[in-house]
């Protein structure tokens, strides 16, 4: 059988632990008897960033503006721990948080879903893409213990000198007190991403802030949202049959959970934060979790949602059998492929990504599983086989 073409590399950026062993293991099963497969290959794992100091994520993530589709293996992030257990030169920074701020993307989150695995949300029949604005907000707060009587202030100092105030809070005894910022060109850019990939998907785009409390602050976003939309987006949503559908964030919530999923969430940074944690959890499990970075400029970095499974990869190492779900990180392979395709014009790549999902998730439905979804599932216990890491991808490549 002829392999199927690809015309441009995709960026791969291999990681760390048991996720780079699950990495290797897709390539070899799943990918390379059938794909012609063609990668610019950087080696994000965390001795070799230490030998390059670095400099290897940031090739990656200009590779990634030049050729347009990434996929991402989970990499460690150092901590205090693993600069010991890995000898590091330095503490290096988040990958993925490099190469965010270099592609100045933003992250969308979707939960796999398939039957046997349900949601706790009974009506979620679809999943819910989740959009994190990742800039600002009280991730970047200054605040202050007041330790008694005062008067805190808000002063704005423009550049020719000349000061604006506003009181706070005239303090009769001790407090706290905080001055959080956000930029028009991120929330815009914020706002772009969440139109463009709505339109990719072809789904609904929700989007919701404290607006009728916060008048200036929350009503920005609501505002450069808008201007986005009515300038270079409702045509195109009108054209797609999709809709924008701004809401406060509490009727948001109040509504998501009645609704039938299937939307993409837009949310500021916090509620981003908390609401993500939500939606993941209740669809099931992190293992069934991809994520996908998209930046303005129409550029793609494709990763699962969840770390390196260390715990997993420390008893491959001592030998011991491991049941790692690959799920999030064949998906991350199928999105950048698929999109690569779609880019390209290559009908047939697409297709393969199409039927590289689906076989996934039909052996799933099968009753072949890891054991974190054994664990989970709404199957009958008596038609759930639970193999081993290598098993079960050796179950998809059959079923492929
Ligand atoms: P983790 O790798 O997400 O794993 C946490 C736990 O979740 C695992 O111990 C496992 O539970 C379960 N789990 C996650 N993915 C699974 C999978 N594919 N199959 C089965 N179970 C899965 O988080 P962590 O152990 O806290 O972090 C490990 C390293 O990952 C850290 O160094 C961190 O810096 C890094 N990290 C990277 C990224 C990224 O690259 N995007 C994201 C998060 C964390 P059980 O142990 O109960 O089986
Ligand atoms: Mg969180």
């Amino acid at each position: 059988m002829a392999k199927i073409e690809m015309k441009t590399p995709l960026v791969e950026m291999d990681g760390d632990e048991m996720t780079r062993i699950l990495w290797a293991l897709i390539k070899e099963k799943l990918l390379l008897p059938y794909v012609d497969l063609k990668t610019e290959y950087y080696d994000l794992g965390l001795k070799h960033r230490d030998e390059t100091d670095d400099q290897v994520t940031v090739d990656s993530a200009e590779a990634t503006k030049r050729l347009g589709v990434a996929v991402k293996c989970a990499t460690i992030t150092p901590n205090a721990d693993r600069v010991k257990e890995y000898d590091l030169k330095e503490m290096w920074k988040s990958p993925n948080g490099t190469i965010r701020a270099i592609l100045d993307g933003t992250v969308f989150r979707t939960p796999v879903t398939v039957a046997g695995i349900e949601p706790c949300v009974k009506n979620w029949e679809k999943p819910i893409t989740l959009a994190r604005h990742a800039y600002g907000d009280v991730y970047k707060n200054v605040e202050m213990a007041v330790p008694g009587p005062g008067k805190a202030e808000l002063v704005y100092t423009d550049a020719q000198g000349n000061e604006t105030r506003k009181l706070i809070q005239e303090f009769r005894g001790a407090g706290v007190v905080q001055g959080v910022h956000n930029l028009d060109a991120s929330i815009e850019s914020f706002a772009r991403a969440c139109f463009q990939f709505a339109l990719d998907e072809k789904k609904e785009l929700w989007f919701g802030t404290k607006d009728t409390i916060s008048k200036t602050y929350d009503a920005r976003f609501r505002e450069i949202f808008d201007r986005v939309y009515e300038a270079d987006y409702k045509a195109k949503f009108e054209a797609a049959g999709i809709t924008y559908f701004y809401t406060l964030i509490d009727d948001a919530v109040a509504r998501i959970m009645k609704s039938r999923g299937g939307m993409i969430w837009a949310c500021k940074n916090y509620d981003g934060d908390v609401m993500s944690d939500m939606v993941s959890s209740a669809f099931g499990s992190l293992a069934m979790m991809t994520s996908v970075l998209v930046s303005p400029a129409g550029v793609y970095e494709y990763e699962a949602a969840h770390g390196t499974v260390q715990r997993h990869y420390y008893k491959h190492l001592k030998g011991e059998e491991t049941s790692t779900n690959p799920v999030a990180t064949i998906f991350a392979w199928t999105g950048a492929l698929r999109k690569r395709g779609e880019l390209d014009g290559l009908a047939e790549l697409q297709a393969f990504a199409d039927r590289l999902e689906r076989a996934t998730l039909e052996t799933i439905e099968s009753g072949v599983m890891t054991k974190d979804l054994a664990l989970i599932t709404t199957l009958p216990v008596e038609r759930v086989t639970v193999k081993n890491t290598e098993a079960f991808i050796d179950a998809i490549a059959e079923r492929l």
